[in-house]
């Protein structure tokens, strides 16, 4: 019988949601997808001095923002300590746990101990029990911990998705603390530590794939044979390499911006950011622009890059003014009102704002970028000094008034608008940048812009014969 395919994602809410969580998510969801499968997420928030419930809230509004839909969840790791304290007691009852009353002094001293002697520090298994072993007797007020009691012989072995069969022998692996005292004394396991929750979790969420960045490779081996001890249904793992920076170092906060939160207010569309994320580690033929329904037909867990994938600014630009360029108008002027919002201009997401779109979409890698090139639209401008005198000279001064006085009463249409122009430099006999740069310097602050007659149409007769008069 084969499993039903459960995956899940199991941030930290320790800061916002990294750009390597985002992608390991995506992976974890399509899958999930492809398999018509669940999609689960899960707040690993045990460390409870670095988790804030920002944090809580700006992942989910980041996964929100992605459109990655989870079936069950959120779960909260802090909410199912009594089920990790129940599990504990069962194993320590059954014998695969058991309590160690060494102090954290005698463990550093044990360390250095074997550090002395040239050996790998690790726990001497002095509490562990074992048959005709006899145990120290019990010491005075010494809380205990709870390890578990990992198999001394054989071999882990596991075929990862990813990375292929990968083996770690039992004897380089001691016995794990599983829980430690609670600094409240309130409950007699204490508290269950970060290892042994991902365990219960995943056996209790019944995930059938658990896939994450290849920096859990080393607690997989403890935690498949945790979850042996249990009798639980071991998952099949994929850990998928890191995202490495331009430099080649892990991608980090030094490279840039790294949490997702950040590219959508830089005006990255979540489609975009999807596909592109998709494409990091993992591919389908040459395919580079696809959607979020073929992502889903295609990603069936192979094609996972076994080596590390780079960040790159610039690709990641031009997947975005791909999906900028393709949205339509009404669609992208919505994302361009929330950028001016953002600004504090209140713009109208009407047709007029769509048009606007239409006509500077093609220049734009982002929406922030759109909605600065329809700032001149919204708010006063400034010409520039030198662009004034570059451009709006006393020779073109005639031809600037006839062309104002002939806009009064010019039909308000582009090819209307086109024909004024023309009319204009064929009267004075200047070339049409003469006119059309002096006209963008003044009408939109700026001497390059799309075609003028398509840009002076979306303004309003009184604010173009205003600008032009202030020249
Ligand atoms: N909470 C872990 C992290 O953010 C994920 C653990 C896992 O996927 O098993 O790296």
């Amino acid at each position: 019988m084969t499993r039903k395919v459960r995956t899940r994602i199991a941030p930290s809410p320790t800061g916002f949601l990294h750009l390597g969580t985002a992608r390991t998510a995506l992976f974890s969801w399509a899958f999930a997808r492809h398999h018509g499968g669940d999609f689960i997420l899960r707040v690993e928030d045990t460390d409870e001095a670095r988790s804030t419930q920002e944090a809580v809230d700006q992942i989910i509004a980041a996964m929100k923002w992605l459109n990655l839909d989870h079936d069950e969840g959120p779960f909260f790791q802090m909410q199912r300590i009594e089920r990790y304290r129940e599990v504990i007691g069962q194993m320590l009852e059954a014998g695969s746990a058991y309590l160690c009353y060494c102090t954290p002094a005698e463990v550093d001293a044990m360390r250095e101990a074997q550090r002395a002697r040239g050996d790998k520090p690790r726990y001497d298994g002095r509490w562990r029990p074992e048959p005709g072993k006899a145990l120290p007797p019990v010491p005075d007020g010494v809380r205990p911990v709870v390890r578990f009691r990992n198999p001394v012989d054989g071999v882990v072995t596991w075929v990862d998705m990813v990375k292929g069969p990968i083996s770690i022998s039992n004897g380089e692996l001691d016995d794990l603390v599983i829980a430690r005292p609670s600094a409240d004394a309130s409950s007699a396991i204490g508290t269950p530590t970060y290892n042994f929750c991902v365990v219960v979790d995943d056996w209790d969420m019944q995930i059938s794939h658990v896939i994450r960045g290849d920096d859990h490779v080393n607690n997989t081996p403890r935690q498949i044979n945790i979850l042996r001890a249990l009798g639980a249904e071991l998952p099949v793992y994929a850990h998928v390499p890191m995202i490495l920076g331009p430099d080649g170092d892990k991608l980090s906060k030094r490279h840039g911006a790294v949490s997702v939160t950040e590219y959508e207010d830089a005006g990255y569309l979540p489609e975009a950011m999807l596909n592109y994320l998709a494409r990091l580690g993992w591919s389908h033929g040459d395919e580079e622009i696809f959607s979020r329904e073929q992502l889903v037909g295609w990603f069936d867990g192979q094609h996972l890059a076994k080596s590390p994938a780079q960040w790159d600014a610039a690709k990641l630009n031009w997947v975005n003014a791909h999906y900028v360029k393709g949205m339509p108008d009404d669609v992208l002027a919505g994302h361009v009102a929330l950028r001016f919002a953002s600004r504090g201009i209140e713009v109208t997401a009407d047709e007029r704002l769509a048009r606007m779109c239409a006509v500077f979409k093609d220049r734009c890698a982002t929406t922030v970028e759109l909605a600065e090139w329809l700032t001149m639209y919204f708010v006063h401008i400034e010409p520039r000094e030198e662009d004034l005198t570059m451009h709006v000279t006393e020779a073109i001064q005639p031809a600037l008034r006839d062309l104002r006085d002939r806009l009064a009463d010019t039909e308000w249409s582009k090819v209307a608008l086109a024909a004024a122009i023309k009319a204009v430099i064929t009267q004075h006999g200047i070339k049409m940048p003469q006119l059309a740069h002096a006209v963008r310097v003044l009408v939109c602050g700026r001497a390059q812009t799309p075609s003028i007659d398509a840009v002076l149409e979306l303004f309003s007769r009184e604010v173009v014969i205003a600008r032009l008069s202030a020249g």
